[in-house]
């Protein structure tokens, strides 16, 4: 069989522990053998990015920039324990995820991949629910104080021309907590362009819920943005037959549990932080998750939600069978490649990324899965647990006769 053609090379950021060696089977068992895979590498791995002074997370932001199309392996974001688990880590590097989110300025959009056997806690739910977390600004960067004595507190900006502004937040008679939030406008503006064009890109309706009817100045800023945005992106809605609605979150919380799925919901940072557990629970398993950053000029990296799977790792090293689940690992390779597809015209690497989803579906409808998603099948349904590489092994079989 002839290998498919890549023109422009993704960009490949490789992590660590067990996704680390998932990555290497899923390359070698899914996409090498039929692929003629063309990649820009970068090797993320903890001790790497601690050899280059995590120059190398930077240096893969930017080839992102520069290709459009990026797909990054889980990585170890260290703390204190890491600290001592890696003796020789000259600092505790900041998290590969958010070095890349600020450089890129973008959006992380969250979704189940959904699977007949494993029904989600809400019974009316068919299709998947996208989370859009804004992910810049409000309580993550608020600063907050304690007082003990009646009095009066009072809020002021301080212009750099000298003017300067004051409100009066609360007198109070006695001890009081306060709390002191922002957000930017041009944060606010990239957040609405990656959900628009997400939206566009995946053909599915946007939904965006804030609390404006209490606070009218903060939230209701964050409605006047999303639909001043809009106002570029509604040719292309109708084009496609889509909707932007917009609803308060009290109003939208309701809707989305009597809903069957099947669209994005942009959530402010708080929201989406609560709301994304939420729906990600009722969906099954973390390691069915996908996540896509998505900035505003449509440059997009694909990845799994999860983390490095620290657990299996460590039977790994002791030489056990592990059956750690790839799937959202290989739907992070499958989303860039049909992104890359689509971008230079290449019929068949899109087609590629899609008969690769469809056989993991295949695969796993056939009852073969992962011990995760064994332990979560519907009563009834016949599903044998294997390990990684005899998934990987089952998958392969199914696409290559799909492919051939
Ligand atoms: P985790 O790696 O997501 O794992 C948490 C638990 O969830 C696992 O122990 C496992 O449960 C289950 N699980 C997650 N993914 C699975 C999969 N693919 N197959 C089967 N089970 C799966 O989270 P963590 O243990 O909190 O974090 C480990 C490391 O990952 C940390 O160093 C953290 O910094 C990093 N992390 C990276 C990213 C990222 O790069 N995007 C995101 C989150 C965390 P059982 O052990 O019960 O089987
Ligand atoms: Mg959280």
């Amino acid at each position: 069989m002839e290998k498919i053609q890549m023109t422009t090379p993704l960009v490949e950021m490789d992590g660590d522990e067990m996704t680390r060696i998932l990555w290497a089977m899923i390359k070698e068992t899914l996409i090498l053998p039929f692929v003629d895979l063309k990649t820009e590498y970068y090797d993320l791995g903890l001790l790497h990015r601690n050899d280059t002074c995590d120059q190398v997370t930077v240096d893969a932001a930017n080839a992102t920039k520069k290709y459009g199309v990026a797909v990054k392996c889980a990585t170890i974001t260290p703390n204190r324990q890491r600290m001592e688990e890696y003796p020789q880590l000259t600092e505790m590097w900041k998290s590969p995820n958010g070095t890349i989110r600020s450089i890129l300025d973008g959006t992380v959009f969250r979704t189940p991949i959904c699977i007949d056997a494993v029904k989600p806690v809400v019974k009316n739910w068919k299709k998947p629910i996208t989370i859009a977390r804004h992910a810049y600004g409000d309580v993550y960067k608020a600063v907050d104080m304690e007082t003990t004595e009646p009095g009066t507190a009072t809020l002021t900006f301080t212009g750099e021309s000298g003017e300067a502004k004051t409100l009066t937040v609360q007198k109070v008679d006695g001890p009081a907590v306060w709390q002191g939030a922002h957000n930017k406008e041009s944060s606010i503006r990239s957040f609405a362009k990656a959900c628009f064009q997400y939206a566009i890109d995946t053909k599915q309706d946007l939904w965006f819920s804030t609390k404006d009817t209490i606070a009218k100045v903060y939230d209701g800023a964050f409605k006047r943005i999303f639909e001043e945005e809009f106002e570029n992106y509604k040719a292309k809605f109708e084009e496609l037959g889509i909707t932007y609605f917009y609803t308060l979150i009290d109003d939208a919380v309701a809707r989305v549990i009597r809903s069957e799925g099947g669209y994005i919901w942009a959530c402010k940072n708080y929201d989406g932080d609560v709301m994304s557990d939420m729906v990600s629970t009722a969906f099954g398993s973390l390691a069915m998750m996908t996540s896509v950053l998505v900035a505003p000029d449509g440059t997009t990296e694909f990845e799994a939600a999860h983390g490095t799977v620290t657990r299996h790792y460590y039977k790994y090293l002791k030489g056990e069978q592990t059956s750690t689940n790839p799937m959202a690992t290989i739907f992070a390779w499958s989303g860039a490649l049909k992104k890359r597809g689509q971008l230079d015209g290449l019929a068949e690497l899109e087609s590629f990324g899609e008969k690769l989803e469809e056989a993991c579906f295949d695969t796993l409808n056939a009852g073969i899965m992962t011990k995760d998603l064994v332990g979560l099948v519907e009563p009834g349904f016949q599903a044998t647990a294997v390990n990684s590489q005899e998934f990987l092994n089952a998958i392969a079989e199914r696409l290559q006769k799909k492919l051939a």
